[in-house]
């Protein structure tokens, strides 16, 4: 449509079409393609603080934030310091430093489940080695995941994924194994009684129960405080050992995620995303005994050659020291709770159907006048009317998550006035409905 010619500037329309004869869809990662919306991406420059650049020299208000990290803004100075330190004196090494020795610490101290931590380079690789080490641990083979929950692209929870898996209609991949995917029990997210009827069938055969304790995977999804803790009392029960990917809203949240946020306290938890501080580092931790398996402690396989790497090591060390330091998570509950007001209103003043759900500094505007609980539920959202939304505000110089089920984020940069004017672009956009 014309709009969408309209919002694209021509060198990022160019540069497109040069990726897709190289580069699958023209992306190294499908949801940043623009394509659940129906156009094609910008492509980017550079980015500071709260501002994203395209190489058209546009300048937009980001609320994509790296879909996660970029907590601190882009560009933070301490962080390219640390960053450019580390570089000069040896970008790899394949052998222990300090160092890590030093963000684990900083982990440990943050994250209330972990007693023992691993470094590896993605958000999927720490859910591939933490079930692995579940499975292992207990030596029993199934998982229990949520339908709509995404965990990155394991093969086993490669399953009625969400993210970009549910936006573009593959929440089943093919190249998964029946095999693969033979020892995964997809649940509904929120319903303790389907929970305790999995439990009741598989009883003591289930290794690991995994879950974003807060969703934002598929839209930010709340989870109720009755299923937190029947997702608690039963995995304790029976020995299986709960897994809070906290990919997303680990250091978030809150300095210490969900877990701390609600009190509720996992086995073991995966991180990515701020804990590398815009660098591929993520991690796995639980409790020392399980962590323990992992070799050489243990026998579980897992490793890696650019594990712990010096250079994100520093980037991840110094976001959560600015973090720990400065706490930033007040403020963007304060905004947060004004941007999903100011988002509500908009909508209602143009008589859009909608749900804004909200936790802290991740937002999702649903386009269903339902509250949104589950996959069912999101599923029910209007994706036209998103899309509309989307390239509206794109129009306003607004960069949001290309797609309904994604949440969007902003950080510490982001100022009040930044967010009034989010809202008045919103204002504008849905009033044109
Ligand atoms: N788990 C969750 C909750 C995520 O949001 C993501 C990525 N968005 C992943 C795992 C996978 O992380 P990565 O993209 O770094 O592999």
């Amino acid at each position: 449509s014309k709009t969408i010619d309209h919002s694209i500037g021509p060198k990022s329309l160019a540069a497109f079409d040069r990726a897709r004869a190289l580069i699958p869809g023209g992306v190294n990662s499908p949801a940043r393609a623009f394509g659940a919306v129906g156009g094609s991406p910008l492509f980017i420059d550079r980015a500071q603080g709260p501002y994203i650049f395209d190489i058209d020299g546009r300048q937009f208000l980001d609320f994509i934030g790296s879909w996660g990290p970029m907590i601190l803004g882009h560009a933070c100075p301490e962080v390219v310091e640390a960053v450019v330190r580390a570089v000069g004196r040896g970008s790899s090494y394949g052998a222990p430093t300090e160092a890590e020795s030093e963000l684990a610490e900083q982990i440990i101290d943050a994250v209330p489940s972990i007693e023992r931590v691993r470094l590896v380079n993605s958000g999927t690789e720490a859910t591939m080695s933490a079930i692995r080490v579940a499975r292992g641990a207990t030596g029993r083979d199934k998982v229990i995941k949520f339908s709509g929950n995404y965990h990155g692209h394991v093969d086993s929870l490669l399953v009625a994924a969400g993210s970009a898996a549910a936006t573009l209609g593959v929440p089943d991949s093919p190249g998964v194994t029946a095999g693969a995917g033979g020892d995964t029990i997809v649940l509904p997210y929120n319903d303790p009684q389907a929970l305790a009827d999995a439990f009741a069938k598989h009883d003591q055969k289930i290794a690991a129960v995994i879950l974003e304790p807060v969703v934002g995977n598929m839209g930010l999804v709340i989870p109720t405080s009755e299923f937190l803790n029947s997702l608690r009392s039963l995995t304790e029960q029976a020995g299986t050992i709960l897994i809070f990917d906290e990919v997303m809203t680990g250091f978030r949240l809150a300095y210490g995620g969900a877990q701390e946020r609600f009190g509720v306290t996992p086995d073991m938890t995966t991180l990515g995303k701020i804990v590398g501080g815009g660098m591929p580092l993520a991690a796995y931790g639980g409790r020392a005994e399980i962590m323990d398996q992992v070799l050489p402690a243990g026998k579980v396989f897992q490793a890696g050659t650019l594990s712990g790497n010096p250079v994100a090591v520093a980037a991840g060390s110094t976001t959560l020291k600015i973090l720990k330091q400065d706490s930033p998570y007040e403020s963007l509950d304060r905004l947060g709770d004004r941007l999903a007001e100011g988002l509500a209103a908009a909508a209602a003043d143009a008589g859009v159907p909608h749900q804004v759900q909200h936790v802290g500094s991740m937002v999702t505007l649903f386009f269903n006048p339902d509250p949104v609980m589950n996959w069912a539920d999101a599923d029910r959202s209007d994706r036209a009317a998103f899309g509309k939304y989307f390239w509206g505000m794109i129009g306003e110089g607004i960069y949001m998550p290309c797609s309904q089920f994604e949440s969007l984020f902003f950080s510490r940069t982001h100022t009040e006035a930044m967010i009034d004017q989010t809202i008045d672009a919103a204002k504008k956009v849905l009033a044109s409905f």
